[in-house]
């Protein structure tokens, strides 16, 4: 293998060069502690920057091999190296400038939530660590700046590398304290499976976020704190007894009045089926891993779903069993959100009354007096929230202040009141004592044989970077309703998994449970990098199974 000395020789030579020189340091150069992977030189200082990666042995950066030990561990390690790579990135990207993206250096940047990444990989039996980043290769005009290459591959990085890669005897608690924490929320969401719940909020927890824009805790917020009767204490490997509501399995009502917090709670809900960084404040909060939000979302497109378990007697005989369309409304866009859910193999729903269609979710007396049933194409699923408990176990969340119609389907009634729950199960029981439940006729779950089409592309091109959407061969994907997609690496995944779905996996005989089956394994045995088309890794997070299904549904050019 060439060595640094061979790559700074290289540079040099090509000092004052059209910019299309770099393209031949594309190697890799053997640096005294670690390995430079120049995997994909940029075409000039305009385009996207260059993919580099390290390599560095276990050897060398000496984590203790405690780190390493399990899956979650390795994940929460890999986590803090990539902040720890980013945080040193940014202080030095751009010193070394010139134009276009000149002396970029930057790396993937996670959110609260801790997911695997393509940003850094280590393995288990050696400790190696592999950590792919971006370099803007510095130019002036469009010519190549041999110095300002030099600085940065031969001073900023070995120091970021040093800082970030390698352990140093000073920090054993700090990594310590990521590994017991991923250890602990391990164990609360093997414990949830354990004791019939679906998810957990620790006593203590921090719940709504510091604005709009910034999903830092706020500041000075009301602590979580369980009501008495819901409240179960987990005794943690590391942290010991940890005392807060457990949401059993059934149907769970979040009332109260606007303003107090019932959205946050179910917010912190959708979000906690990842894991969250230390002082996140939502860290204890674990939701079981397959719960997922349900909303309305008009002007989506729809193909094929079997909704005839909401729907039927559309006007103009559209058959309910395979509904297609091009623009969905609130009501047919919720009711195949459900059914998607079904088909992705979740066991929780979690929905918002402030994001649900209206008639999707009820019907009131007046107006069942008032427009006879066989004129109503919806089976609210008001009528449906309990058959499918009792019949196919999927418990419900749901946030509602407006409508008390669920009470009599509930399990748990909680009112948020300032920003605490209280159980008000019994005083909701007795309101609605001697009132007719809820219609609920036996449930016709749907058949999910729907048996997408493959498609093959010339080059696909496949455009991303925003969390909201994504375009795969110029046709957008929006993704700004799918609200559990954690970040923009994650939106992207699920582009490269859509690609990946159509051009190997679909086939018009494969059903979308048996396709996602086969993806999932496939990404649980190579990674997401091994459903790359090409060999460049640009910067992803794994996707849920349910966010790959959510972004396959909203394509608009899948065939069914
Ligand atoms: P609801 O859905 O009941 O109308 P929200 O959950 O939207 O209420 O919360 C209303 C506001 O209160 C939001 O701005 C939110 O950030 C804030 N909030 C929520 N929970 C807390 C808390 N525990 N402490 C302080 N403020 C909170
Ligand atoms: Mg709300």
């Amino acid at each position: 293998m060439k060595t640094a000395q061979d790559l700074k020789k290289a540079i040099l030579s090509m000092d004052h060069r059209g910019y299309p020189a770099y393209k031949s340091l594309a190697a890799d150069w053997r640096f005294d502690d670690y390995i430079l992977h120049i995997d994909h030189v940029q075409g000039d200082p305009f385009a996207s920057p260059s993919r580099l990666s390290v390599s560095v042995s276990g050897r060398t950066s000496r984590f203790p091999s405690f780190l390493y030990e399990t899956a979650p561990r390795r994940t929460a390690l890999e986590d803090s190296l990539v902040r720890r790579f980013h945080k040193q990135s940014e202080k030095v990207s751009f010193k070394a400038g010139g134009s276009g993206k000149s002396g970029l250096i930057g790396c993937s940047r996670p959110g609260q939530e801790i997911l695997s990444r393509t940003a850094c990989r280590t393995r288990k039996e050696s400790g190696d660590i592999l950590f792919r980043f971006d370099v803007g290769f510095p130019a002036r005009g469009r010519s190549i700046d041999a110095q300002a290459l030099i600085r940065i591959l031969f001073d900023y990085l070995p120091d970021i590398v040093h800082t970030a890669l390698m352990y140093h005897d000073n920090e054993a608690a700090l990594f310590r304290a990521a590994a017991d924490l991923a250890d602990d929320q391990a164990y609360i969401r093997a414990e949830l499976l354990k004791r019939g719940l679906i998810a957990f909020v620790a006593d203590g927890s921090v719940l709504p976020r510091e604005s709009g824009v910034s999903q830092r805790p706020l500041k000075n917020a009301v602590a979580f704190e369980s009501p008495a009767s819901m409240s179960v204490t987990l005794d943690l490997p590391h942290r010991g007894p940890l005392t807060g509501m457990g949401i059993p399995k059934g149907i769970t009502l979040i009332v109260g009045g606007g303003y107090h917090g019932k959205s946050t709670l179910l917010r912190a809900l959708e979000l906690g089926v990842y894991n969250h960084i230390a002082g996140d404040g939502r860290e204890y909060v674990i939701t079981d891993e397959s719960a997922v939000k349900l909303r309305a979302e008009d002007g989506r497109c729809i193909h094929g779903d079997d909704i005839s378990m909401f729907i039927g007697n559309l006007p103009g005989g559209t058959d309910c069993t395979r509904f297609s369309t091009d623009n969905a409304s609130g009501s047919t866009s919720q009711a195949a959100a459900t059914v998607e859910a079904l088909e992705a193999g979740s066991r929780v729903f979690l929905i918002d009354e402030d994001t649900c269609a209206t008639n999707f979710m009820i019907r009131d007396e007046l107006m069942a007096r008032v427009v006879r049933r066989k004129d109503e194409p919806i089976t609210p699923f008001l009528e449906r929230i309990r058959p499918l408990y009792e019949e196919c176990g999927i418990s419900t969340v749901l946030a509602a202040g407006s409508s008390g119609l669920f009470f009599g389907a509930a399990d748990h009634v909680i009112q948020m009141t300032c920003y605490r729950p209280y159980d008000i199960t019994e005083a909701a029981k007795e309101a609605v004592r001697g009132l007719p439940l809820p219609e609920s006729g036996s449930l016709k779950l749907p058949s999910f044989s729907r048996r997408p089409r493959g498609a093959r592309f010339e080059r696909a091109k496949i455009r991303t970077g925003d969390r909201d959407e994504f375009q795969l061969d110029r046709e957008t994907v929006f993704l700004g309703q799918a609200e559990q997609l954690a970040d923009r690496e994650q939106t992207a995944a699920c582009a490269y998994c859509l690609l990946y779905l159509l051009e190997h996996v679909f086939d018009g005989k494969k059903t979308i449970r048996e396709a996602l089956d086969l993806l999932l394994a496939k990404l649980e045995k190579e990674g997401i990098e091994g459903i790359l088309p090409g060999r460049t890794v640009p910067d992803l997070a794994m996707p849920r199974r349910q966010e790959i299904a959510a972004c396959l549904n909203r394509y608009r050019k899948l065939h069914i």
